[in-house]
């Protein structure tokens, strides 16, 4: 059986900054598993084409405290960001290998991935984000209208679709809207009167086409329940009673922790989040969390120093672990 000092499940920003500030810190060696075939696949298929990348997201400023660092930049600059880490840092990084299993015996971890891949490690950093799994609505989402309902961030417009409604106030709903918009009429609904959480950049950009009438705003609604039109379009039914019909809904609610994957393995939850201490150590000792699993509102800025953290975390703790290895 393969073994390793520490492995890394997933290949997004947190697991790549996690094997990286491991290698600078002499740890060896340290195995990234990725699911799908190349890695940062979060923002590979959620940031459309040219999307700025902010270094300041949903409202927070993260000043970097570790070895991985970028400034605002293109989605297309930061992927090759992401690249040269893996390069420079040598990171050992294997794509389609999908942990679906990971185990601890005795003081060991064993990680079962992909086909026939078998990995011991005595310490585990989780990195898998929470955006596998989107916040979906409470109402139910009637089968009639299912191909005309998207969740999590689309960076394709629905074809022929005229006129959508995208529902939520963060940065993706105004992305996503400001994205759209050159190609149908779009209504942006979000819950409360104004947006708070909204970068700067993002609430001009939004204004803009606000002002230009290409995005039109329906702030304090909340939707009640979708139903089809005999047209084949989606009615909208808002809770004031006020109803509207669209040929598209894109829900922006963000992700969900994967909790299954986490409970699976014995992670400890605590309202629906798993419970970590000041490095992101879960009760498993030796199993860490990095990235948007540990943070309410995560980011990429905030998922590097995070990896910063975990790997100060594992020198202090399992130095001596480290050194006998599996
Ligand atoms: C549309 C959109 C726009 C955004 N724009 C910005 C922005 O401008 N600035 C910013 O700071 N943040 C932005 N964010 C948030 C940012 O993308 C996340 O905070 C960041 O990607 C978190 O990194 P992560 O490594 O924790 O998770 P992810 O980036 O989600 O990476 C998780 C990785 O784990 C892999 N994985 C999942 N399950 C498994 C498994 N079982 N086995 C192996 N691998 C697995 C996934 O394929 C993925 O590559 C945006 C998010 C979205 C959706």
């Amino acid at each position: 059986m393969e073994k390793a000092k520490i492995v890394v499940v997933g290949g997004g920003p947190a697991g790549i900054a996690t094997a990286v500030e491991a290698k600078a810190a002499g740890i060896e060696p340290v195995i990234v598993l990725e699911k799908e075939e190349r890695p940062c696949h979060t923002i590979q298929k959620y940031y459309h084409k040219g999307k700025r990348v902010d270094a300041v997201w949903q409202g927070q400023e993260v000043k970097p405290e570790g070895i991985c660092r970028f400034e605002t930049c293109t989605k297309e600059e930061f992927l090759e960001l992401m690249e040269k880490y893996i390069k420079d840092y040598k990171i050992d990084l294997r794509t389609n290998q999908e942990v679906y299993k990971i185990e601890k015996t005795n003081d060991c971890f064993r990680v079962w991935a992909g086909k026939d891949t078998v990995i011991e490690a005595p310490i585990v950093v989780i990195a898998i984000g929470i955006f596998g799994k989107p916040v979906k609505p409470r109402y139910r989402i009637p089968k009639e209208v299912k191909d005309k309902v998207f969740f999590g961030t689309q960076t394709q417009c629905m074809l022929g679709a005229q006129k959508i409604l995208v529902v939520g106030g963060g940065d993706s709903a105004a992305e996503t809207a400001c994205f759209l918009c050159d190609e149908a009429e779009i209504y942006l609904s979000y819950r409360r009167p104004q947006f708070f959480r909204i970068n700067e950049q993002n609430l001009k950009e939004l204004e803009k086409r606000v002002k230009a009438g290409k995005v039109k705003l329906l702030m304090n609604t909340d939707i009640e329940s979708l139903s089809a039109t005999p047209e084949n379009k989606v009615k909208v039914r808002f809770k004031d009673g006020q109803e509207m019909v669209f040929d598209a809904v894109y829900y922006c609610l963000g992700g969900a922790t994967p909790d299954n994957f986490l409970r699976a393995i014995g992670v400890e939850m605590e309202d629906n989040r798993p419970k970590v201490d000041e490095y992101f150590e879960t009760n498993i000792p030796g199993l860490f969390l990095v990235g948007d699993l540990v943070f309410e509102k995560g980011s990429i800025m905030a998922a590097f120093n995070s990896a910063h953290q975990v790997v100060k975390g594992i020198k202090e703790r399992y130095q001596e672990r480290l050194e006998r290895g599996c």
